[in-house]
């Protein structure tokens, strides 16, 4: 199928509210920016405007531009739909931010400024705003319900998790049909799409996964299957939400979780050879180059390993591990799961 271009800067800006009929899919090229040259900088957007009615929900991926893994979910979730059988309007924002895109990197080339930093935007800002002006008011506010698809940041990988403030009900509601394991509860950054978007009547959740410039096919197609599950709860798709999982932990305290820190400046060698650890267990190594000191980081509390660096070199502050506390029923839930072999071993890998 084609690609219409729309010019996103027009004095009629395209609405696909009324402009994608009933029953029709169209990819777009919609403007908005322009690079250095005078050039239109367009991003990528599906529409999927089923034949019944029922909510618009939007998923973005690429807001951060070496986050990969979302940008295959998306390409998947717009091949993968007929509008014939949707009540409701999927929007598809494969890559929001195409500069950063282009040069694999998060941020906006120019100046450095974080898109998901920069939201609503305005017309009269600096560039990201304006980016993420057109954005919001294109495509996000107009819409239901959200899915913002992230990895981590480069040289560090996450475990599979949704990140959403579980205070708000219709939030709360289609994370657990997401139905990850873990969900870090808590209100996003501010300027970030997630909390502009929850705020002002477009409950929207994120999504974490793997690591940037990577294409993981098996959190991939965790992530197809939650996006699926979300769908059938909002009635876009017929069937159930999918009653999972075997445990689930939603961490709503800064007391639960930690970044784990080097005191010393070095080598990291990693010593966990599972997310899960505990108290008093080394995760770490910090030595010298010439083997003569070392220290050990240990985890101070019982939890799952949700982020580990890459890279593994480290300054003094350096942060090494991302760890959420985990205790009781769900603690024990983990540890057989861990013994029938069905926990992932490695789940950011
Ligand atoms: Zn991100």
């Amino acid at each position: 199928m084609s690609s219409d271009q729309i010019d996103g800067s027009a004095a009629e800006p395209f609405r696909f509210e009324s402009e994608v009929a009933p029953g029709e899919t169209r990819h777009l090229r919609y403007e908005v920016s322009e690079t250095y040259l005078g050039d239109p900088v367009k991003i990528p957007v599906t529409v999927v405007n089923g034949e019944g009615s029922g909510p618009t929900v939007c998923m973005t991926a690429a807001i951060h531009g070496d986050e990969l893994n979302g940008v295959k979910v998306l390409q998947e979730v717009a091949d993968r739909y007929d509008p014939a059988e949707i009540h409701g309007t999927l929007v598809l924002i494969h890559v929001a931010n195409v500069p950063g895109y282009l040069a694999q990197q998060r941020d906006i080339p120019i100046y450095d400024q974080d898109l998901n930093r920069s939201f609503p935007g305005k017309p009269k800002s600096n560039t990201a705003e304006r980016m993420a002006n057109v954005i919001y008011e294109r495509f996000v506010a107009p819409s239901d319900y959200g899915l913002d698809f992230h990895t981590s940041t480069r040289n560090r990988t996450t475990m599979y998790h949704v990140r959403a403030d579980m205070t708000n009900p219709e939030v709360n509601r289609i994370s657990r049909a997401f139905g990850a394991n873990l969900i870090l509860s808590g209100e996003a950054d501010p300027g970030s799409l997630r909390a502009v978007a929850t705020t002002s009547g477009t409950p929207t959740i994120t999504i974490e996964m793997g690591k940037a410039h990577r294409f993981q096919q098996p959190l991939i197609d965790r992530a197809l299957a939650g996006t699926e599950s979300v769908l059938a709860e909002l009635d876009v798709l017929p069937g159930e939400a999918v009653d999972w999982p075997g445990w689930r932990r939603i961490i709503d305290s800064a007391n639960d979780k930690t970044w784990l820190r080097s005191d010393e400046g070095g080598l990291v060698d990693l010593l966990y050879d599972h997310p899960l650890v505990y108290h008093g267990d080394p995760v770490c190594r910090v030595s010298d180059h010439f083997s003569t000191e070392e220290t050990i980081v240990r985890a101070p509390f019982t939890g799952l390993l949700v982020g580990v660096l890459q890279n593994p070199v480290a300054a003094p502050g350096h942060p090494v591990a991302h760890l959420v506390s985990v205790g009781g029923e769900t603690l024990a839930e983990i540890e057989r799961e861990i013994e029938s072999g069905e926990f992932s071993e490695r789940p950011w890998a």
